[in-house]
């Protein structure tokens, strides 16, 4: 573990997204982010590693990325657990020092990877905001902040398995979908660099699996996310 860079003053979010690599919220949920920003809600990215060594990235190169992806989505506040890269363990040491980032932040809302993929980082993340969501609101302990309990964990997909998915719900990110691929497109030691440049090239894959996403809701964009707990809807006027 390397320390982590939590940016001051840690603000209270309605929305923590918590990723295992910087780019994977951008993949998974960046148009629902985006949304979120457009509608006055405020938002947080919580990387859990600082996804390096790569083929083509440096903790140098991918700070750098990251940070101009984030200026893309507009978000709040973004931070970094220091916790390694491709040796992720839900393990105590880890699930300690989420929850006192998830205590200080206050979430109502978690996003989190979806538990079954072929990278185990993310397998391991999705267990660890499981984990850190139930310790984040014990009381008489050490942790800073104070109790907190996340209303909801929403899994969204950053996948490296090609699941056939059954989500619980998705989100119409049409109007944001243009902006999400710049924040990605930011990424350029990830998805651009070294990888092929004639058609269907990374971004066209993303492009194509947001659209399906969007002709399964009759919108034109659409980012998917599975709940574990059963969905609230306020009323029905939001449902399409
Ligand atoms: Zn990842």
């Amino acid at each position: 573990m390397s320390e982590p860079i939590l940016p001051q003053p840690l603000p209270a979010l309605d929305y923590l997204v918590i990723a295992a690599h910087p780019d994977d919220a951008e993949l998974g949920v960046g148009g629902t982010i985006l949304s979120l920003k457009a509608h006055g809600a405020r938002v947080g990215i919580l990387d859990l590693t600082d996804g390096e060594p790569t083929p083509h990235g440096s903790p140098e190169i991918r700070r750098r990325e990251t940070d101009a992806a984030s200026t893309v989505l507009g978000i709040d506040w973004r931070g970094n657990l220091g916790l390694p890269n491709r040796l992720l363990v839900a393990d105590l040491d880890a699930r300690k020092r989420l929850a006192g980032v998830i205590r200080q932040l206050r979430p109502r809302i978690l996003l989190s990877h979806y538990w079954e993929d072929a990278h185990p980082d993310h397998v391991a993340a999705s267990a660890l905001v499981d984990a850190a969501r139930f310790t984040a609101k014990l009381t008489k302990t050490d942790m800073p902040g104070e109790p907190h309990y996340p209303e909801k964990i929403v899994y969204f997909f950053s996948l490296h398995l090609r699941l056939q998915l059954r989500p619980s719900l998705v989100v119409d990110v049409s109007a944001y979908h243009d902006a999400k691929l710049r924040a990605v497109a930011c990424y350029h030691s990830q998805f651009i660099q070294g990888r092929p440049a004639t058609s269907p090239t990374f971004l066209d894959d993303l492009r194509d699996w947001s659209r399906h996403w969007g002709w399964a809701i009759g919108a034109a964009y659409g980012e998917p996310f599975v709940c574990r707990e059963a969905v609230g809807l306020r009323d029905l006027r939001d449902l399409r």
